[in-house]
């Protein structure tokens, strides 16, 4: 199967060396030229042009920032580039309706889309261990889903085009939600003079449990490889988390659900994404939830 992998940033990297590491001919492309040289030094094979690492593709994966550049890429040259049939996976975050028009493009194109966003950091990206939620065809998936078992762990076929990206929003949101009452709940159990340790030792195995609090603790000491015991070294950077939410909130307002928490949310973090804040981890939110002095 030859795959084209277009955007090597800090994710598309690691998931097209595993994908080459498993055998499997990848031909990639970054607009970051030191990326490709640092690519081509791991015996991937790279191109010159987006349209060039396309051209003999079978499957072509994106790993993009934002919805704009799936859709300006795809405008300008890899979907007249690519040979007709193409399966166009794309698996950067971005909104459900870019997914959808993205997919409308690629299928009047004569090609077949599937949207595939991931989560687990650049860790997962790294170790093979993402989650990738799929939408589109079923038989799209199942064609790719063994390049998706390189590159994860838990792989979910969501429904049509655009349910991957709408699972990773909606579980992005509730993510969100539960770090600010974490962090909420920290803070106040300090100002009561209760010992964090405790307060973790009690909400890490009640009804309060969390990934936030077991994984994530948002304050030093309970969870030793928590960003939080590293001056909130990410993880998860609040500048990502904040681009998800803005994700959330536009389908909020579009499907007219009342979810007020996942705007305040929404609110909170774009408040907090300034400066140093945006490369922290998100749960440096807590640092809003603390008294000053
Ligand atoms: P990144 O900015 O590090 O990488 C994106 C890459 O795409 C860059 O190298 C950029 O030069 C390249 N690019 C942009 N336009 C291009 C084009 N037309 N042709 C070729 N290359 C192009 O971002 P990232 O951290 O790798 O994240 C990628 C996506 O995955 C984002 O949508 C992000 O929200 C999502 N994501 C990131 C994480 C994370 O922890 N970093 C986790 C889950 C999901």
């Amino acid at each position: 199967m030859r795959i084209a992998f277009l955007g090597l940033g800090n994710m598309g990297s690691h998931m097209a060396r595993n994908l080459h590491a498993a055998g499997y001919s990848v031909t990639c492309y970054d607009i970051v030229q030191e990326a490709v040289d640092a690519a081509a030094r791991d015996g991937l094979a790279t191109a010159a042009s987006g349209a060039e690492a396309v051209r003999e593709a079978q499957i072509v994966i994106t790993m993009f920032p934002a919805g704009e550049h799936v859709l300006a890429a795809y405008q300008d040259g890899l979907l007249e580039s690519a040979p007709q049939d193409t399966l166009f996976i794309d698996s950067s975050t971005i909104s459900v309706d870019h997914a959808v028009e993205a997919a409308r493009l690629v299928t009047q194109a004569g090609h077949r889309a599937l949207d595939a966003p991931v989560s687990g950091g650049t860790v997962g990206a790294a170790q093979g261990t993402l989650t990738i939620m799929v939408g589109g065809n079923p038989e799209n998936f199942t064609q790719a889903k063994p390049l998706f078992d390189v590159m994860g762990r838990n792989i979910v076929h969501a429904g049509d085009t655009g349910s991957g990206q709408a699972v990773k929003l909606v579980n992005n949101m509730a993510l969100a939600i539960n770090t600010i009452a974490a962090a909420e709940a920290f803070s106040l159990g300090e100002n009561l003079g209760l010992d964090p340790q405790v307060l973790y030792e009690v909400m890490s195995s009640s009804a309060a449990q969390s990934w936030s609090i077991t994984t994530n603790c948002p304050v030093p000491g309970p969870v030793p490889e928590a960003p939080a015991s590293r001056d909130f070294r990410p993880g998860f950077a609040t500048a990502l988390m904040t681009k998800d939410l803005g994700l959330a909130k536009a389908a909020i307002e579009s499907t007219g659900t009342p979810a007020s928490f996942g705007m305040a949310a929404y609110e909170a973090y774009t408040e907090f994404n300034t400066g140093d804040n945006s490369g922290k981890d998100f749960s440096a939110i807590i640092k809003t939830k603390q008294k000053k002095g």
